[in-house]
């Protein structure tokens, strides 16, 4: 058996870029939909919760934020 992980990282990396990408667009007041319950993507500060990032309501899509 020969593990492939070309597809893998490259997925991975597709990932990453889609997350700055959506990260960048929440940060300028733009509305992105969550994939899964397409409901919009919210900033959620540090005076939010302890888990800052960007995500649904639902929590379905979350994107972790360091704010420092
Ligand atoms: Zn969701």
């Amino acid at each position: 058996m020969k593990l492939d992980f070309s597809q893998l990282n490259k997925q991975t990396k597709q990932s990453f870029i889609d997350q700055h990408a959506v990260i960048k667009k929440v940060m300028h007041g733009k509305v992105v939909v969550c994939e899964q319950c397409r409901q919009p993507l919210i900033l959620i500060t540090p005076e939010q919760s302890e888990r800052p990032g960007i995500g649904c309501s639902k929590g379905c899509t979350f994107i972790s934020l360091e704010f420092t």
